[in-house]
């Protein structure tokens, strides 16, 4: 199964976080399940506000999509700030917008505060424009996200060459806010962090039950039993168990390759500038460079199922396309991991019991905005104040044909993977 395991993140990660398991019965301020970089960045914010914090995870640290992400620390959503507004409502879209607009900085300062091994490159990102059409739709993002104040650069298709060093793109849009991280070192680097403030971290612990009863929660495990007084499910695509607070969403599978390290002479021409990349097409691809010049190149689709042989012959295609000189570079890690994708591509806080809160769904784009809900996230529950939240909390979160969309997007993939390179 090309699944964590092979992972370049896995193999190249240098941050270790200790985690004790569960010998005791514990009782604390803030219980966290999952160790993702919601869960992480909440739990360092409890334990550095002083209050006692537990955090529960059911693998390893960074098991989920915190673990196997592309690293693009991106400022904003997918959608445009238009787009946000109209969903939210122009107050509360202006003030998520303004939110994640310094996010990336937030998750910059965190990894320079903390000494985090991540690899941290604040060189920006290139949205790369992969058609004619592509190019108005960076356009009109460009208009939007100027109008916000945001300090976005559109790039013509020789600046897009000069930067990627490829031919491929019609444009791009230059964010210089954003940058790259080595996605694993980040979240372990958090967790570590949080233990160093006092937070207990436990791995290999999955919460099977959780019940509140006469204002505690008690959440039950095969190692034991922690109480709590409030508790943060940041379980997003990757939870188990706890039906009853399951998160709705289409599970949108997103793979990645990456080459062995590139000979310094072609390396010096494949985007000198250090900046990630993704692209417009409806099957979007992205690419960038890791620290030891090894390019890691995704796109949308499951490698544990039959298109497996597709999508990596595709990524083949798709690497002599952008980049004829690495036609025959051998690729030597594959992975895959999964997105929460929610319908209006907009992340759902849920209230799931008194004093408990769930967030998923941040649809692709979790790094900084994991950070930041994660931090607002404790600072609410801990203050007793649920108007910091940074999107309006739900009492329930449902949507339909969930199963029927993921089969629609995979078979979607694999037949654009089959025949085409370019959208
Ligand atoms: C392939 C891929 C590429 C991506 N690229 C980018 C990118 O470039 N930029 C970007 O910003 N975002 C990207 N994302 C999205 C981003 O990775 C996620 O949004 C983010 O990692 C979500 O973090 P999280 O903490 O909410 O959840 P996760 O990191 O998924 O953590 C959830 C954790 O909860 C644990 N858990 C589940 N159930 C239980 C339980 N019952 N008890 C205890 N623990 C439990 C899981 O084991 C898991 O470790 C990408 C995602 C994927 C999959």
């Amino acid at each position: 199964m090309p699944d964590h395991d092979q992972s370049l993140w896995l193999k190249t990660c240098r941050e270790h976080v200790e985690s004790h398991p569960l010998t005791d019965d514990l009782t604390v301020d803030l219980a966290v399940i999952g160790g993702g970089y919601t869960g992480c960045s909440a739990a360092l914010t409890a334990a550095r506000s002083g209050a006692s914090v537990c955090l529960l995870e059911a693998q390893d640290i960074g098991h989920g999509g915190s673990g196997r992400n592309v690293g693009l620390v991106n400022a904003g959503l997918w959608l445009p700030p238009a787009d946000i507004r109209a969903r939210l409502g122009d107050e509360a879209g202006d003030r998520l917008i303004a939110l994640l607009a310094t996010a990336p900085a937030e998750v910059f300062d965190l990894i320079e505060q903390n000494g985090i091994d991540c690899a941290p490159v604040r060189n920006g990102t290139l949205n790369l424009a992969h058609s004619a059409l592509g190019l108005r739709d960076l356009q009109k993002r460009h208009g939007q996200l100027s109008a916000t104040g945001a300090p976005v650069e559109l790039l013509s298709a020789p600046q897009a060459g000069r930067r990627t060093g490829s031919a491929a793109f019609h444009g791009a849009l230059f964010d210089p806010r954003a940058g790259t991280i080595q996605p694993l070192g980040y979240v372990r680097g958090l967790a570590r962090a949080a233990a160093g403030a006092g937070a207990q971290i436990i791995s290999h612990c999955p919460v099977e039950t959780m019940q509140f009863d006469r204002g505690i929660w008690t959440l039950k495990t095969q190692q034991g039993t922690v109480r709590a007084k409030s508790v943060i499910q940041a379980t997003n695509a990757y939870h188990q168990g706890l039906t009853a607070s399951s998160p709705d969403y289409v599970p949108i599978y997103y793979f990645q390759f990456a080459t062995s390290p590139l000979p310094e002479e072609i390396r010096a021409g494949i985007l000198p500038g250090g900046e990630g990349c993704w692209d417009t097409g409806l099957i979007m691809t992205s690419f960038r460079l890791d620290t030891e010049g090894r390019l890691v190149i995704g796109a949308m689709g499951d490698l544990g199922h039959a298109g497996r042989s597709v999508h990596r012959a595709w990524i083949r295609r798709k690497l002599a396309e952008l980049y004829p000189q690495l036609a025959a570079q051998p690729l030597t890690e594959g992975w895959h991991g999964r997105i929460a994708m929610t319908l209006d591509h907009i992340p759902k806080i849920t209230q799931i019991g008194p004093s408990a809160l769930s967030v998923h769904g941040y649809s692709g784009r979790g790094i900084a905005p994991g950070t930041v809900f994660g931090r607002l996230m404790a600072e609410s529950l801990l203050q007793n104040d649920l108007s910091k939240l940074p999107v309006p909390v739900a009492s329930e979160y449902r949507e339909n044909w969930t199963g029927l969309r993921r089969a629609y997007f995979e078979a979607g993939a694999t037949l654009m993977h089959l025949v085409k390179t370019r959208f």
